[in-house]
């Protein structure tokens, strides 16, 4: 189907930029000269596609690709090349669930083992195999979710055994505020990084997510993992954004109606016409991830100016006053996001981040990759 088919049963266009994607790839390697830049493609690369992601970052050079859960990585395994000069590490970052060792070992994918019990486990399979089974290490340095604490840390530095048949890929710890560039947490997760590397066997580090590259050299390491950044999220909130842009949404307007001053628009009525109002219904709602917490805030784009979003946004439909856009008549695109209107500025309307904003979005768009 053309895009052009799909376009006229729409009432919403998600358009993804894989050029974009492989471009930011392309801006983090060259920033993080220490070592190589992985791809994180969790989440279905953050709600844009991991099976049109995964391929384009591998061509653009990537090697190392990062999911949260096993299921993910099966997607995406037959993908990536496992063998010869262009083979992949494909890791999953919420590690170890117990029963799952054969499927890990099977198909090659490698666990972030997060505790001592997963290392015994992972280690316990290896014996059972007989050969070595690769895994990455993550220590915990601050975020307390995942990762062997000061106490596992230091037993597994008293009985360092218990990695035999283990074959460690990295050590990796996961910063909790590296988009605050002056948090004094990072300085603190850093140093508690390098002494708990210092008591394990000697092993290539994995530190910086994507806003842990802009923090300096002192957070490179052997592996970056960014993967917001990638899809066009700003990595330095409080600098203009380096990255390219990689996503535009925009819907439709179905209808445009006239309202008298004092009437109210949707549910609720938490919206009131100071002035007699054109209103402008558009084709997405929150059952698309757009997301509620935007009702009676936020903004579209048509030729480039805003239109404000009115009233609640409801499951299918949301609302805008366009009475100072005369233009504006049934069929019309309004720009949801896209360069001039970033998932970071659409977050902020809606009280969140623009990692919630992109990993919401939709399965009822029509989805147009361009290369
Ligand atoms: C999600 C995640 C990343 C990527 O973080 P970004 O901020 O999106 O770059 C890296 N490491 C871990 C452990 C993660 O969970």
């Amino acid at each position: 189907m053309t895009s052009s088919a799909i376009r006229d049963v729409s009432g919403a266009v998600l358009e993804i930029d894989l050029a974009a994607i492989g471009a930011n790839w392309c801006t983090l390697r060259a920033l993080h000269s220490a070592g190589p830049v992985a791809g994180v493609v969790k989440a279905d690369a953050y709600g844009l596609g991991a099976a049109q992601v995964a391929p384009v970052l591998h061509a653009a050079g990537c090697r190392h690709f990062f999911v949260a859960h096993l299921a993910e990585a099966e997607a995406i395994r037959g993908l990536l090349p496992q063998h010869g000069p262009d083979a992949t590490l494909l890791a999953v970052l919420s590690g170890l669930i117990p029963g799952t060792e054969a499927l890990y070992a099977e198909s090659g994918i490698v666990p972030v083992l997060g505790s001592l019990a997963e290392i015994d486990h992972w280690a316990a399979h290896a014996r059972r195999l007989g050969r070595i089974l690769p895994a990455l290490l993550h220590v915990d340095t601050g975020m307390h979710r995942l990762g062997l604490d000061a106490r596992e840390l230091a037993l597994l530095a008293q009985d360092p055994a218990r990695l035999d048949g283990i074959g460690l890929r990295y050590v990796m710890t996961h910063l909790v505020s590296a988009e605050l560039s002056d948090d004094p947490l990072n300085e603190t997760q850093r140093r508690r990084f390098a002494q708990a590397c210092a008591v394990l066997p000697a092993t290539p580090r994995s530190l910086a997510n994507s806003s842990g590259i802009f923090l300096g050299d002192a957070f490179a390491s052997d592996l970056a993992r960014p993967g917001a950044a990638l899809y066009g999220i700003n990595p330095t909130p409080d600098r203009p954004n380096p990255m390219r842009p990689a996503v535009r949404l925009r819907a439709r307007v179905l209808q445009v109606r006239e309202i008298p001053a004092g009437e109210s628009v949707g549910y609720n009525a938490i919206w009131r016409a100071g002035r007699p109002s054109r209103i402008a219904t558009a084709c997405v709602g929150y059952a698309d991830g757009w997301l509620r917490s935007q009702s009676g805030r936020g903004h579209a784009l048509f030729d480039g100016a805003p239109v404000p979003l009115v009233g609640r946004v409801s499951m299918d439909l949301t609302t805008y006053d366009v009475t100072d856009h005369p233009a504006i008549g049934p069929g019309a695109w309004l720009e949801l996001i896209g360069p001039d209107l970033p998932a970071d500025a659409v977050a902020q309307a809606a009280g969140t981040n623009g990692y919630e904003i992109l990993t919401s979005l939709g399965r009822r768009y029509a989805r147009v990759y361009t290369a």
